[in-house]
């Protein structure tokens, strides 16, 4: 990947709001904003400010003032990015910001692409692919439990563990290799039980990485939650009460609109995600029988699966859709969760017996609930948070979200597998170090000490301009 040696700014805040900050990294950053920035006080110099100074002073274009702002200094190696930098906070109009950034271009800076602050900070060391991934994700989190694993990426505890392991195995490696010298004279330096113990710790830390993928992706892309049932069970009420209560909640913070969430609703801290329910809100006659394929897919691609019954049916009918669940999925990690709905319509629902005679497993839940009268919900939403992975795992625990990591840290596995069989099996050293040297890599490429254009491109593309 060519390295731009150029100037680049970017606007960093999105629209909206009263102040907006503007980026400018590079060598010629203050150089460029001496021509257009000129400071209050006239005896300071802007080329001359330490870093971190923050100075106050108008924006001008010839004469023209375009606004009054504070223009915060960063000297290499101490920014972000590494380089000199400047970040400009002023007012938040489209026009300033547009005008100050034609001002800089004007000068010699260049407009940056998106993600390239961050990808400068990766070229200089400021810090590793993994982290730089955490950034995105940090911006992208919604929930606590997403942004507490963005955070703790980012500031670099994935980052420690993958360079703890990397350095195991280069121990590793480093013993075999004296051996390998001296291999003509068949000497042994180091006893093959340690060896095998060493290779066994690192990769039981690797695949127990590499399982914290299926939590880590649940917290942070959400739990898909299916709701399923026969038609008038009461689906699209239950949907519409559940939302409509997060609405609710939500449409406080400032900003916030209901498109950025549909058909999610936030549990303890871990997003709840409704799969595939267009239409389901206003299908009163739009026939959801169960059996037919959609249904199949998402009850397959669900974690959670709502089952709508009504107070009124049958056990024997009830059990016939339980069981009718349960071949569609066998995955056993799939928790079904029985709501028996409308119980508004009677005044005893213990009357039914319902309880006792359904076919329940020791995961399902059972629940009464009224969608109509928005009773039960609480209920619901307890057992949803219960069954969230969340309490599962330590909040220290260091979990990954990624899948390119996820992929990565298989890899590591699968060839440090191949390693303690070639130990058991009395294979020689030079085919063990083969495989060990390419865990090495596959550790190596989740932090960027390998990485290719293509790695790059696809990592920062997704970031946002001035990120
Ligand atoms: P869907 O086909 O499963 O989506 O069912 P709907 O949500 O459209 O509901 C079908 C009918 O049942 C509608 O007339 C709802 O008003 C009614 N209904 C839904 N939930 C309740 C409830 O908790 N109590 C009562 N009494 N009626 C309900």
């Amino acid at each position: 990947m060519i390295r731009s040696e150029k100037t680049i700014c970017a606007p960093a805040t999105a629209q909206g709001g009263a102040i907006a900050l503007i980026r400018i990294s590079g060598k010629d950053s203050l150089a460029i904003c001496e021509k257009i920035f000129f400071p209050l006080d006239k005896s300071i110099e802007l080329i001359n400010q330490k870093g971190f100074t923050v100075v106050f002073g108008e924006v001008r274009s010839d004469n023209e003032i375009i606004d009054e702002v504070l223009l915060t200094v960063f000297r290499s190696p101490h920014s972000y990015t590494g380089e000199t930098s400047a970040e400009i906070s002023c007012h938040a109009s489209q026009y300033i910001i547009r005008k100050i950034l034609e001002l800089l271009i004007l000068h010699g800076a260049v407009t940056a692409n998106p993600g390239e602050f961050t990808q400068r900070a990766f070229f200089n060391g400021k810090m590793d692919l993994s982290q730089a991934e955490a950034v995105a994700d940090i911006i992208a989190s919604r929930t606590s439990a997403s942004h507490k694993i963005a955070l703790n990426q980012m500031r670099g505890d994935f980052s420690a563990e993958i360079s703890r392991l990397r350095s195991e195995l280069l121990y590793f490696t480093s013993l075999i290799e004296l051996e390998l010298d001296f291999g003509e004279e068949d000497v042994e330096f180091a006893d093959r039980d340690k060896l095998k113990s060493i290779i066994l710790g690192v990769k039981n830390l690797s695949d127990r990485l590499a399982s914290s993928f299926k939590v880590g992706n649940a917290l942070k892309n959400g739990i898909p939650v299916a709701i399923a049932g026969k038609p008038n069970s009461g689906k699209s009420t239950l949907l519409n009460a559940l939302l409509m209560e997060e609405k609710a909640i939500v449409s406080d913070i400032p900003g916030t609109t209901r498109d950025s969430i549909e058909d999610t609703i936030v549990i303890d801290g871990i997003e709840f995600r409704f799969i595939d329910t267009a239409g389901l809100r206003e299908t009163t006659d739009v026939i959801e029988v169960m059996g037919i394929k959609k249904t199949h897919e998402k009850i397959r691609q669900a974690s959670v699966i709502l089952l709508v019954d009504e107070i009124s049916d049958s056990a024997e009918s009830i059990n016939k859709r339980i069981d009718a669940m349960r071949k569609i999925t066998t995955d056993p990690d799939k928790r079904l969760i029985i709501l028996i709905n409308k119980s508004d319509t009677i005044s005893d629902i213990h009357s039914t017996g319902l309880e006792k005679m359904l076919d329940l497993n020791e995961t399902d839940s059972l629940l009464f609930i009224s969608a109509r009268e928005k009773s039960g919900l609480d209920d619901l939403r307890r057992v949803l948070s219960d069954i969230s992975t969340k309490g599962k795992m330590n909040s220290d625990d260091i979990i990954i979200t990624n899948i390119r990591h996820y992929e990565s840290l298989f890899r590591v596995s699968e060839s440090l597998g191949r390693v303690i069989s070639g130990l058991e099996n009395q294979i020689p050293e030079d085919l063990i170090a083969i495989d060990i040297r390419q865990a090495i890599y596959y550790l190596g490429e989740i932090t960027g000490e390998i990485t290719t254009d293509e790695i790059l491109g696809n990592i920062f593309k997704n970031f946002c301009i001035g990120k």
